[in-house]
């Protein structure tokens, strides 16, 4: 074992401030434990952001969602208000990992870590969310840069992801049977901005499709989706999936997501 020192700050305050002196935020700890015990990552010290209760809770503020980065994803599958406005994200928490992984994980620390086969932050991309830290908010479109790559900056904490309501939204993706990640995953909403389409699992991070965003906001239907050619050469293959069979997917799972949007 080596040696690191643990806070469990009780305000956000506290937390803002250990965490910008250099202490690595600590939410579920679902991937930041796995990476300590892998030696991928031997943080000097671990701000614990579980006692912080201005991180935790969902809140309706007038058209938006406004979700704490600490609210685990068993809390956003089963809320009432997650269900009753955004029931597609409700769905999208109820199919992450297993019982015990939606216990612990978290919504910021999913979005802060920006798996390339993370659920959250295609939801984030496709319904057009605002990610609010200790110093600013940023948009989904300016968050999400590359594989485990955002915006954030070193010291910066998530403290909240507001979700404008949208008229439609579903996602729906093909589990990676070992651990339910998303061999692909696509999100698609119908929003005050127009259709919106992202897609997760497809390689080096969450991405928008244009050419699917171009033909649903003519035809909000399955038909539709079904016309347009995925290229699969900006895709990823691995043991798992080749590309062809990851743009295959992403046209099939679009398809079945516009369907399941449309009720
Ligand atoms: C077996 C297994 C199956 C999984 N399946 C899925 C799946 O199907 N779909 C899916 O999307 N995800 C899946 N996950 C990921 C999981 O849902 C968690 O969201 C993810 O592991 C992050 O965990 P956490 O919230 O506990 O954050 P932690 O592991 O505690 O932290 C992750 C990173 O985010 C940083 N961080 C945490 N909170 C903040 C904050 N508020 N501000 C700034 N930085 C912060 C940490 O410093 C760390 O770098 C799976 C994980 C496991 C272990």
């Amino acid at each position: 074992m080596y040696a690191f020192s643990f806070e469990r700050p009780a305000t956000l305050a506290d937390a803002a401030r250990l965490a910008a002196a250099g202490g690595k935020p600590l939410a579920g700890g679902q991937t930041l434990l796995a990476s300590m015990k892998l030696r991928l990552a031997a943080p000097e010290q671990l701000v614990d952001l579980g006692a912080v209760k201005e991180l935790k809770g969902i809140r309706r503020e007038g058209d938006k969602l406004v979700i704490g980065a600490m609210t685990r994803h068993a809390d956003i599958a089963s809320d009432a208000q997650v269900r009753a406005a955004i029931p597609g994200l409700a769905d999208l928490a109820s199919h992450i990992g297993d019982r015990q992984v939606r216990a612990m994980g978290t919504l910021g620390g999913s979005v802060a870590n920006n798996d390339p086969a993370a659920c959250y932050p295609a939801a984030l991309l496709a319904i057009g969310a605002t990610v609010h830290t200790t110093g600013r908010t940023i948009a989904a479109d300016d968050f999400f840069q590359g594989m485990f790559a955002t915006a954030l900056e070193e010291g910066e904490l998530i403290t909240a992801v507001s979700f404008p309501i949208p008229q439609r939204a579903a996602y729906l993706k093909f589990k990676q049977p070992a651990s339910r990640f998303a061999l692909i995953g696509v999100c698609v909403a119908q929003t005050d901005a127009g259709v919106r389409v992202a897609v997760t699992g497809g390689g080096n991070g969450v991405f928008r499709h244009a050419g699917l965003e171009a033909a649903l906001s003519r035809s909000f239907t399955p038909q539709a989706a079904a016309q347009v050619a995925i290229d699969a050469g900006e895709l990823s293959g691995d043991l798992h999936a080749s590309a062809a069979y990851r743009a295959n997917l992403i046209s099939v799972l679009t398809q079945r997501a516009v369907t399941k949007a449309l009720g």
